[in-house]
C-alpha cells in the first residue's frame, strides 16, 4: 500500500509533469476539457476493482449492489439530461459506442453514409481501415466547395445514389449546426435509420444551446469527455424500440466488464451538466469561439492568407484555413505550442497538403471556459493566436509566451491538487 511516488516514482513523475503542463499551458484542443475534481475522485476509486458484466439487476457477478446504484444513476441522469427514452452508459469510449451502434442497427455488408473524413467526419463513420470501413459498404457526403457547409441537397443526392441502411450525422471538425429534421426526412425517404454522433457538441445540447438530435434520431451516440467535460468514455441514447439491441450490442456484443469507476464518474458528470453553472460555462464556451473566429477574420491576418472556414462558428470550435498561408498546419501547431497554446492541426476540406501536415487548425474553447475564461480572456487569447499566425516565422514567441503565462497564472487550474 505504498503511495505512488514511492512505489513507482517514474509514473508519479509523469502525473506531476502532466499536471504542470495542463496548468502552465492553454488547452485549446477542441475535444479536450478539464474534469471536475469530483470526477477525478469517482474515477480514481475502488470501483475500478469491480467486475459487473451485464446490466443493473441482471449481472453475471455477485456483489454488484453498489455499482448497480451508480449505473442506474448514470442512466437516469443521461435520460433526463437529453430527454431520451433509453440510455446505455457502458461504452468505454466514443469509438466503442459507435461500433455498438452499427452492430445493433445493421449487419456486416450493409450500407452506411456519413460525412467524408477529410471534410470533418470521424474515423468510425466509414474510414477505410477503421472497423466501419471494413465491415460496411461506405458512402460519403462532403461539404460544399464554396460555403464549406453541409448542404442537404448534397446529402439527399448521395443518399439516393448509395441507398444506405444507416445515415450518420455528426462530426469531429465542423463549425456549424446540422439540420437534424432534414436528415430525418432524407433517412425516411431512402428507408434508412438515422444515427447522430454528437460526441463533440453534446455539452451544448445538454445546456440547451444547440439543437437536440434526440427527437429526430433513432440512435444518438456521444463521448462524455469533450464539451460535457466528464471522464473519457462514451454513451448511447436511443428510442425504446432500439434499446434492447443497443444493450446487447454493447455487452456482450462489443465489450466485457464495464468500467464501473468510469460509469460512476459519468453519473457525476451528468449531474454537473444539469446545473445552471454548466449552462453558463457552455455560454462562455460559445462566446469564446465566436471571439476567436472574429479576430481571425480581421484584415491583418486575412492579408497573410489566414481565414476561418464558413466565416465563423455556431459551436465550441473554429476551423482555421491556412491553404493560402505561408504556414502549414504543422508549422502553425508548432508555433502556437512554443507560445504555450495547445491546438491540433487539421485537414481542411479539399486540402492540398498531405494529412500529416495539413492546411488547417482546429481551435476549441471548452477547456478554457472550464478554467474560467470569459470574454476578456478569450479576446486576449484570440489576439495571441492572431499575432502568431500573422507573423509566422518572424513572430516574437517569447512575448506571446509571456502573455500566455499571465493568463495561466490568473486562472489557476486544480488549485491545491497534488497527485
Ligand atoms: N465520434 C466523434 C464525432 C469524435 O469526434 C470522436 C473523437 O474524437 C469519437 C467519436 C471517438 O471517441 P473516442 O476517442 O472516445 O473513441
Amino acid at each position: 500500500n505504498a503511495p505512488l511516488a514511492e512505489l513507482d516514482p517514474e509514473i508519479a513523475a509523469v502525473l506531476d509533469g502532466e499536471l504542470a503542463r495542463q496548468r502552465d499551458t492553454l488547452e485549446m484542443i477542441a475535444s479536450e476539457n478539464f474534469v471536475p475534481r469530483a470526477v477525478l475522485q469517482a474515477q480514481g476509486s475502488v470501483l475500478t476493482n469491480k467486475y459487473a458484466e451485464g446490466y443493473p439487476g441482471r449481472r453475471y457477478y455477485g456483489g454488484c449492489e453498489q455499482v448497480d446504484i451508480a449505473e442506474n444513476l448514470a442512466i437516469a441522469r443521461a435520460q433526463e439530461l437529453f430527454g431520451a427514452e433509453a440510455a446505455n452508459v457502458q461504452p468505454h469510449s466514443g469509438a466503442q459506442a459507435n461500433a455498438a451502434v452499427l452492430h445493433a442497427l445493421i449487419n456486416a455488408g450493409d450500407k452506411i453514409l456519413g460525412l467524408e473524413l477529410a471534410h470533418g467526419g470521424h474515423l468510425t463513420h466509414g474510414m477505410k481501415i477503421n472497423f466501419s470501413g471494413k465491415l460496411y459498404d461506405v458512402g460519403a457526403y462532403g461539404v460544399d466547395p464554396q460555403s464549406h457547409r453541409i448542404e442537404m441537397d448534397e446529402v439527399r443526392k448521395r443518399a439516393l445514389e448509395h441507398r444506405p441502411d444507416v445515415i450518420i450525422a455528426g462530426w469531429s471538425a465542423y463549425p456549424r449546426h446540422l439540420d437534424f429534421a432534414a436528415f430525418r426526412e432524407v433517412a425516411d425517404e431512402v428507408g434508412a435509420k438515422l444515427w447522430v454522433d454528437m460526441a463533440h457538441f453534446a455539452g451544448l445540447v445538454a445546456a440547451g444551446l444547440h439543437p437536440s438530435p434526440v427527437p429526430h434520431a433513432d440512435v444518438v451516440s456521444s463521448t462524455v469527455h469533450k464539451t460535457i467535460g466528464g471522464p473519457r468514455s462514451g454513451f448511447i441514447l436511443s428510442k425504446e424500440e432500439h434499446a434492447k439491441k443497443i444493450n446487447s450490442a454493447v455487452f456482450p456484443g462489443q465489450q466485457g466488464g464495464p468500467l464501473m469507476h468510469v460509469i460512476a464518474a459519468k453519473a457525476v458528470a451528468f449531474k454537473v451538466a444539469g446545473t445552471d453553472a454548466f449552462k453558463e460555462r457552455q455560454e462562455r464556451t460559445l462566446r469564446g469561439a465566436r471571439i476567436i473566429a472574429e479576430r481571425l477574420s480581421q484584415a491583418d491576418v486575412a492579408e497573410q492568407g489566414v481565414s476561418v472556414l464558413t466565416g465563423g462558428t455556431d459551436v465550441h470550435l473554429v476551423l482555421v484555413d491556412l491553404r493560402n498561408s505561408a504556414l502549414d498546419g504543422q508549422q502553425a501547431e508548432d508555433l502556437l505550442h512554443d507560445a504555450g497554446i495547445t491546438v491540433n492541426r487539421n485537414a481542411v476540406p479539399f486540402d492540398p497538403r498531405p494529412p500529416r501536415v495539413t492546411s488547417g487548425l482546429r481551435i476549441g474553447t471548452p477547456a478554457l471556459a472550464t478554467r474560467g475564461f470569459g470574454d476578456a480572456e478569450f479576446t486576449e487569447v484570440a489576439d495571441i493566436i492572431a499575432v502568431a499566425l500573422r507573423d509566422g516565422a518572424s513572430a516574437d514567441v517569447d512575448a506571446l509566451a509571456a502573455r500566455v503565462a499571465k493568463l495561466t497564472a490568473d486562472f489557476p487550474l486544480y488549485p491545491g491538487l497534488q497527485q
